[in-house]
């Protein structure tokens, strides 16, 4: 499935649908600037990137379920890393050339709220590395 991101003049095809000025007061500094602005937070800073409980991980914006506990693996990059989505279609892709090369952007498929980026140097048995900003996401312990 093929989700365009928020930012391509395509959010309309989101579920959740917000103008700039409702993220800006839903959201606190930080996690506008990630999530609608596509920002990235400083490695090393995520609470959640020392999260082992059992949960689910739910987008900050609007609460969509994005990955569970039992892919999350510690990367050494700083940031929270997952190698699979929590079900097919909860993430949407596309590609970000900002840093002059080309990566594939992550964002809920739901709002269109960026997340991070995956990268093809994960572990098995995907092989995949969702790299993501811990301050896009809220974590659910679940016993
Ligand atoms: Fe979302």
């Amino acid at each position: 499935m093929t989700v365009s991101y928020a930012g391509d003049g395509h959010a309309s095809q989101f579920d959740v649908r917000k103008t700039d000025a409702e993220w800006q007061q839903q959201l606190d500094k930080q996690q506008y600037k990630i999530l609608r602005k596509h920002g990235t937070e400083r490695p090393f800073t995520s609470p959640l990137l020392k999260e082992k409980r059992h949960g689910v991980f739910v987008c900050a914006a609007c609460g969509h379920e994005l990955f569970v506990s039992e892919t999350k693996y510690e990367s050494g990059t700083g940031w929270p890393s997952f190698y699979q989505p929590a079900a097919q279609g909860a993430i949407g892709t596309s590609t970000d050339h900002k840093l002059g090369y080309a990566r594939t952007e992550v964002h809920c498929a739901r709002c269109g709220g960026h997340l991070g980026h995956v990268f093809n140097d994960g572990p098995q048995p995907t092989g995949l590395r969702y790299c993501i900003n811990g301050a896009a996401l809220s974590f659910t312990p679940r016993p």
